[in-house]
């Protein structure tokens, strides 16, 4: 009897050694994400199987079009943890889904930022006692619209 290790969980498992190929074990958690990575790779290698895949889906979702609503409805959490990162997301990324670009909310700035010295110091050495702080000199060279006519008006 041979010893592998589990492509999906780590541990190890007995293998006969007719069955060479095999590389999960056969814990259900283990073999559901054999059959997930194999349809990866076969979505990917097969667009008649990606095409079948997807019409699939899509038939499956007009016949439980309730299923996402219930889903949310009964799990706030995951509700609330797609909002934060769909907001994160979209703070990325400056352009919204019209292809305009964003302008700078200028009402919501923490701060200002003016030309002068700064200290610089890297986030991870933050908490160490002994960490390296930079002056820098920061110039402003651009402002969004909105700031610069406000200066203009002074
Ligand atoms: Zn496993």
């Amino acid at each position: 009897m041979q010893i592998k290790c589990c492509a999906a969980c780590g541990k190890s498992f007995p293998i006969r050694t007719q069955k060479t190929g095999q590389s999960y074990c056969s814990q259900p958690d283990c073999q559901k994400v054999r059959r997930r990575r194999w349809q990866q790779e076969k979505r990917k290698s097969d667009p008649d199987y990606a095409e079948n895949q997807a019409r699939a889906q899509q038939a499956w979702s007009k016949r439980n079009s309730d299923y996402w609503k219930n889903y949310r409805t009964a799990h706030p959490d995951y509700v609330e943890q797609n909002r934060k990162m769909q907001h994160a997301r979209n703070a990325r990324s400056s352009v919204d889904k019209r292809g305009v670009i964003a302008k700078m909310d200028v009402s919501n700035e923490p701060f200002r930022l003016v030309t002068g010295l700064y200290e610089l110091t890297p986030i991870a050495a933050v908490g160490i006692a002994k960490m390296d702080v930079w002056t820098v000199e920061l110039r402003v060279v651009a402002r969004a619209q909105s700031v610069k006519s406000a200066i203009a008006k002074r």
